[in-house]
């Protein structure tokens, strides 16, 4: 059985268009674009309160790929977009957009790599997406040279987005100095696309594990962004209009590489004309006095998020934080006792969920402003179709009975990069066409209002998220298996009330190591990933010891029966 949004959802006022980069839908108004003269100014930096107006962002963003063009020797008709691929790996910034923009204006693809990568995570990225080109900042200039150095990428294609508390000077050019050459030079041609190219071109490359296995590059294309900025607004016009809102401001404080922030903050929300209050990263006292500075109206935030304003509630009061309306969570699951809790200190404020992921770039349901449920995440957006299956692969046709749920929309993604196998196992196809497997166990429900909701019950697939950021059991394990002590190991998620998930590691140890005790096994185990791991993927879930690690007859890891296990255990304690 095939479900769809609820009969209250408008229809998409226009197809997406399937022919024009992403900056061409942002920028003209016959797409539908709240026009510039009745909009807020796009981005606005948190910290200093710099901003530029869109004419001069667009203004900026062509200089900057008429620089690029020049050094690089590209033109938008020339080559193929994947000779042109520009990596973006930097804290937020008011430039990051128009650094990923230049790049489409030359028909390239930005790849957009996570802040917190150390050195070989992040040539790992370079390389499996060969970058030509880098942006970064002068905070993670160390890890990025190195990363250059090791895929040899040159010093001169590394560029600098700007940060307002840059302490030193670096030997690099800036942003900055890439537009003041590019104002001196003459106009790039057109980018003439053919019919169906915004369709077929990936515009970004994001990193995602999928439903299994290590970080794969996700391509998105033109289209499928647009697409999930229409579907995204026309859900949310019918509560929009019912409370009268126009524009608003909103928080970007989500790291702009991964999904939730680069398409629902940094595109869906300056579409409608809403402005963007930029944060380089989480820091909660200045998370808090941009709130207050800037009269924020909408929080785009994740559960942990959330939870640190209830535990560090002393804080929070000690801010105006008066002007919040809405609060939209996402990216993981946000617990109805957390919620009660947040609307115990501020009863005005409206909370909702939305869910998504890289693969579906982004939104595919959320809660209406008019229609919030807070166990679900909300109601299908328009354009989009779902379908539930159980284990044995038979369609669930009844109400409140969760399977796994599969999507169609012209937002789902083209597939992973250079992997077939992955592609063909997660994008699936049937009578009714191509679908994407989500990997996640979700029921239908109705609402009060009875509409139907979608509710996120479980994770069947194998990835953990903390604090939003997805770490992959794969990942670990290997890494794992490299020390000494290790014959065996598995990775696991398991709650915490701080990042919603951390990794657990079940471990057999090397028969050399049997006789030791635990605890300094454990250590070495928990050092041997710290040392080479970004934090969020630390196992802080402590390690297990076991004496095998449950296979299916194919070698399999089974990690649900892992789970299972852990949860029985937890619930006894
Ligand atoms: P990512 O591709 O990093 O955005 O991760 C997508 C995954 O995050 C989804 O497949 C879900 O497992 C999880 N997720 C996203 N939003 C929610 C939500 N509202 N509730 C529960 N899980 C979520």
């Amino acid at each position: 059985m095939v479900f769809y949004p609820p009969p209250w959802v408008p229809q998409l006022p226009i197809d997406p268009p399937d022919s024009i980069p992403i900056y061409e839908f942002m920028r003209d108004g016959k797409y539908g674009r709240r026009p510039f003269s009745k909009s807020r100014n796009p981005f606005t930096c948190g910290l200093t309160g710099r901003t530029f107006t869109h004419k001069e962002f667009f203004h900026r963003t062509e200089s900057l790929a008429k620089a690029i063009a020049k050094r690089m020797g590209w033109t938008p008709a020339e080559g193929t977009p994947w000779d042109k691929v520009v990596g973006v790996f930097s804290l937020n910034s008011i430039d990051y957009i128009p650094a990923t923009y230049a790049v489409h204006r030359v028909s390239g693809i930005a790849s957009l790599a996570n802040a917190s990568y150390s050195p070989p995570e992040l040539a790992h990225q370079l390389r499996s997406s060969a970058v030509k080109v880098l942006f970064t900042c002068t905070a993670l200039l160390d890890t990025a040279l190195k990363a250059c150095a090791e895929v040899g990428i040159p010093k001169d294609r590394v560029f600098i987005l700007p940060m307002t508390d840059d302490k030193k000077a670096v030997p690099f050019l800036s942003v900055e100095d890439l537009i003041s050459e590019g104002e001196k030079l003459p106009e790039l041609p057109p980018l003439k696309w053919v019919k169906g190219q915004g369709e077929r071109q990936p515009a970004f490359l994001c990193y995602s594990s999928g439903t299994s296995g290590l970080p794969k590059a996700v391509m998105i294309s033109h289209r499928n962004v647009i697409a999930n900025i229409l579907q995204h607004v026309t859900h949310e016009s019918y509560g929009r209009k019912k409370y009268g809102i126009e524009t608003q401001v909103e928080l970007g404080l989500l790291p702009m590489s991964h999904i939730y922030s680069l398409v629902v903050i940094s595109h869906t929300a300056t579409w409608r004309g809403d402005e963007v209050v930029v944060l380089p990263k989480f820091e909660f006292e200045s998370y808090l006095a941009a709130i207050q500075r800037f009269r924020i109206e909408q929080l785009l935030i994740v559960p942990p998020i959330i939870v640190r304003m209830l535990q560090s509630y002393d804080i929070c009061a000690k801010y105006d934080l008066s002007s919040v309306r809405f609060v939209f969570s996402g990216a993981a699951p946000l617990g109805q006792e957390t919620i009660t809790n947040l609307l115990s200190h501020y009863p005005k404020w409206k909370v909702a969920q939305g869910y998504g992921m890289t693969e579906t770039a982004v939104v595919v349901c959320c809660s209406s402003e008019h229609d919030v449920m807070h166990r679900s995440s909300g109601s299908l957006l328009p354009g989009f179709r779902a379908k539930l299956m159980d284990p044995e692969g038979k369609e669930i046709t009844e109400l409140d009975k969760p399977g796994e749920l599969l999507v169609q929309s012209p937002s789902i993604v083209l597939g992973y990069l250079n992997n077939e196998a992955a592609t063909s196992e997660t994008f699936i196809y049937d009578e009714d066409g191509r679908w994407l497997r989500t990997g996640d166990e979700v029921l239908i429900t109705l609402s009060p209002a009875g509409n139907e909701h979608l509710v996120i019950v479980d994770r069947i697939k194998e990835l953990i998220k903390v604090k939003g950021h997805q770490v992959a059991p794969a990942e670990l394990e290997a890494h794992i298996l490299t020390h000494p002590t290790v014959a065996d190991c598995a990775v696991i998620q398991t709650p915490d009330e701080r990042a919603g998930e951390v990794p657990k590691a079940f471990v057999v140890r090397a028969p050399e190591w049997k006789g030791k005790p635990e605890k300094e096994v454990a250590e070495a185990v928990f050092k041997h990933v710290a040392g080479a791991k970004p934090s969020y993927k630390w196992i802080k879930g402590g390690v297990e010891f076991v004496d095998e690690i449950p296979k299916s007859p194919t070698g399999k890891i089974l990690r649900r029966l892992l789970r299972d296990r852990e949860r029985e255990k937890r619930r006894k304690e």
